[in-house]
């Protein structure tokens, strides 16, 4: 059995890891439980911006996670943050759910609505977009505006099995405007990274947990961070065999990582 504690922080990822959709991955929920009870300090960095950090905050302590809203980390906060940091205020359209809108407004950007002039058009996952919404996030790009992007994801695991990221939709713009995005905030960029790891108390020894390869591990491969592939979510191991980013641990899930006599 493993006893020995190395990390002492995690950055875990939230779909795929704690969530498929809506329904608690318990596994992983037990395994993040387990390392808290042994003093490691547990925080959360998601590529969604669909849902804000208040809302994820009850979703996590009400399956048993304790945890505060200053250290988990989104995606729709991260664009927020770039604007307020590069550009101070600004008008955005976005294509995006609730969450990312709020996490704009709370650093005071203006969401403009369909017929106004926007100086950035963000864009993150919208399970309601529409041909309407997309066309008009290109006509104001071909007027000037800048793309952002939260997250590159071709996919995230929902409940009834893998459904279209928030990457396929700025894939959709970026493809009809032939501009490029002027930043993508989420990972496996690392500013989102340092945005994330500056919320740690300690951050001597961080093991990044995900189910993604070209995010969540690729961020940590390409930050010098151990890694941890869950097999709960998008990536299996033929795909990390395939991978150029190389997990440090592959596990099904986090308590079979910690029983494996990893020294943690
Ligand atoms: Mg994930």
């Amino acid at each position: 059995m493993a006893t020995e504690i190395k990390y002492d922080a995690v950055i875990s990822d939230i779909d795929g890891v704690v969530y498929k959709e809506d329904v608690p991955i318990w596994e992983n929920i037990e395994g993040l439980k387990l390392l808290q009870s042994r003093g490691v300090e547990i925080s959360f960095l998601t590529n969604n911006a669909s849902t804000d950090k208040e809302e994820l905050t009850k979703r996590l302590t009400g399956i048993g996670i304790n945890i505060d809203e200053s250290k988990i980390t989104t995606s729709g906060e991260a664009a927020a943050y770039y604007i307020e940091k590069n550009y101070g205020k600004a008008k955005v359209y976005v294509i995006g759910e609730r969450g990312l809108i709020k996490e704009l407004r709370k650093r005071g950007i203006e969401i403009v609505s369909d017929d106004e002039i926007a100086d950035f058009v963000v864009i993150g996952l919208d399970r309601s977009v529409n041909y309407e919404k997309l066309s008009n996030a290109v006509k104001k790009i071909m007027e000037g505006a800048k793309i952002i992007v939260t997250n590159m994801d071709r996919l995230w695991p929902s409940s009834k099995g893998f459904k279209i990221g928030a990457g396929a939709l700025a894939k959709a713009i970026t493809y009809s405007t032939g501009k490029e995005p002027e930043v993508v905030v989420g990972k496996p960029e690392k500013w989102i990274l340092n945005l994330a790891i500056n919320k740690l108390r300690k951050r001597n020894y961080v093991l990044i947990i995900g189910d993604q390869l070209e995010t969540d591990i690729a961020l940590g491969v390409r930050n010098g961070l151990d890694t941890l592939l869950v097999l709960t979510g998008i990536s299996n191991v033929e795909d990390a065999s395939k991978s150029i980013y190389k997990p440090k641990y592959i596990n099904r899930n986090i308590l079979e990582f910690l029983g494996s006599g990893a020294r943690i």
